[in-house]
């Protein structure tokens, strides 16, 4: 089965063809981190405008590369949520378009679902159930993947997603957008127990998330800093910043994992690039004989052969979309 995925919810306008949700033939991603850059976040009006500028482009280069026409492509998978509206309809109207002209099957995906499913690319043997820990710009949750595009949310984020807390200490110490590769570099210059911000923990949720209490406490550390002409050293914050929050993604997801009986870790997101989660989630997993997997980079953060790879199995169990298939910004994990 060859599918043709499709993604634009945010930032990237991406295509990719991939062949029975593992096998990936092109990976084509047009970012727009350049422009967005000028203002220190994505601006929906301008990414919903240079989606519509690019994603031609992008999917020709993604057939050309998969030495695929559309006519060798058995369904369509695209992005219909969560994300910005605007953004999201782009790919929608594309892919409804092509779906209507070829007369070939429509498979809406949730975003955060294709993550997930990026996973499925680079390791053959990984097969559902697991554990995932989902830390990307906007979400943070861990879902018991049950089976194939079934999923149970045990904890997410009470307010800032992982991702989100990265991108706004980053600007607080003025490394610029996207701020998560920038402090995982810096901080490999920086003492980690330089200065100690708090783990955020709820009580009565021990697998719910919180990282505004890290931001605010790093954006006092800086102001602190500044009253008593203390120096300010961008790389031991940068350290103990990225310290604070993967003690507390690596802690909380093996207590779910001890608590749940889950043998196999799965990371998916943006923030799953991350140098010291992936160093020290390897080591809690070792130590606990856990199975540990994560992307490589560039199926880390968003491209469209993740949501081919999830789209495959959601065509496999028969999802189909009409044509009156819509941007949903904010789809639920799981909703169909
Ligand atoms: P969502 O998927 O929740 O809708 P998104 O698509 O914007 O949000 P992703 O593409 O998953 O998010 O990832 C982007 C996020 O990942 C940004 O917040 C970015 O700072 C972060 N990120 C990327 N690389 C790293 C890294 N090496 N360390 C930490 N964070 C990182
Ligand atoms: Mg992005
Ligand atoms: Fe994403």
């Amino acid at each position: 089965i060859v599918i043709l995925g499709i993604e634009s919810s945010c930032d990237e306008t991406a295509a990719a063809v991939v062949v029975n949700g593992r096998e990936v033939l092109s990976n084509v991603i047009s970012s727009q981190i350049d422009l967005h850059k000028l203002y220190g976040g994505v601006v929906p009006e301008i990414a919903s405008r240079k989606h519509i500028e690019k994603i031609n482009q992008v999917i020709e280069a993604a057939l050309e590369n998969a030495q695929k026409n559309l006519d060798e492509i058995d369904a369509i998978a695209v992005t219909y949520g969560p994300g910005l509206v605007g953004a999201l309809l782009v790919g929608v109207a594309e892919a409804k378009a092509i779906s209507y002209a070829k007369n070939k099957p429509l498979v809406g995906v949730h975003h955060i679902e294709g993550h997930v499913s990026a996973n499925y690319i680079e390791h053959k043997e990984l097969e559902p159930p697991f554990l995932c820990l989902i830390v990307s710009g906007g979400h943070t949750h861990l879902v018991v993947v049950k089976d194939y595009g079934k999923y149970e949310i045990v904890g997410r984020t009470r307010d800032d997603a992982a991702g989100e807390a990265f991108d706004k200490v980053a600007r607080a110490i003025g490394l610029g957008y996207p701020g998560g590769p920038k402090i995982d570099k810096l901080s490999k210059e920086g003492d980690r127990n330089a200065i100690h911000f708090p783990r955020g923990n709820i009580t009565d949720a021990p697998f719910d998330f919180s990282f505004s209490g890290v931001k605010s406490a790093v954006l006092n550390h800086l102001n602190m800093c500044q009253m008593k002409n203390v120096e300010i050293k961008p790389a031991d914050i940068a350290a103990s910043f990225q310290e604070s929050v993967v003690d507390v993604l690596v802690t909380k997801t093996i207590q779910a994992a001890q608590h749940l009986d889950m043998k196999t870790v799965v990371l998916a997101g943006g923030v799953a690039s991350n140098n010291g989660l992936r160093e020290r989630m390897n080591e809690a997993c070792n130590k606990q004989g856990y199975k540990l997997f994560y992307p490589s980079p560039v199926f880390c953060t968003d491209n469209a052969a993740m949501i081919a790879a999830a789209g495959y199995y959601e065509f496999m169990n028969g999802t189909r979309h009409g044509l009156e298939l819509n941007a949903v910004p904010n789809l639920k994990i799981g909703q169909r």
